[in-house]
């Protein structure tokens, strides 16, 4: 599990910074965006999975969560 703080992105609820991270998985990757879990209301603000044959390498389910993130 890697957790990443997005450089722009932040909360609609509380306006801290929003956390990414991907998870590997057998058949993908688990993909979530969810609230500064200390300093702001630490709610799971988006969770998707994206498939293997979408989303191979780790760089690549790394940006797609950022991009997930940078998107709400
Ligand atoms: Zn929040």
């Amino acid at each position: 599990m890697v957790l990443r703080r997005h450089p722009s992105a932040t909360c609609n609820r509380c306006d801290s910074a929003l956390y990414y991270r991907y998870l590997e998985e057998s058949t993908g990757w688990q993909i979530s965006v969810t609230c500064d879990p200390e300093k702001g209301c630490g709610r799971d603000v988006v969770s998707k999975r994206a498939p293997r044959h979408h989303v191979d390498r780790p760089e690549e389910a790394r940006a797609v969560a950022k991009r997930l993130a940078g998107e709400l």
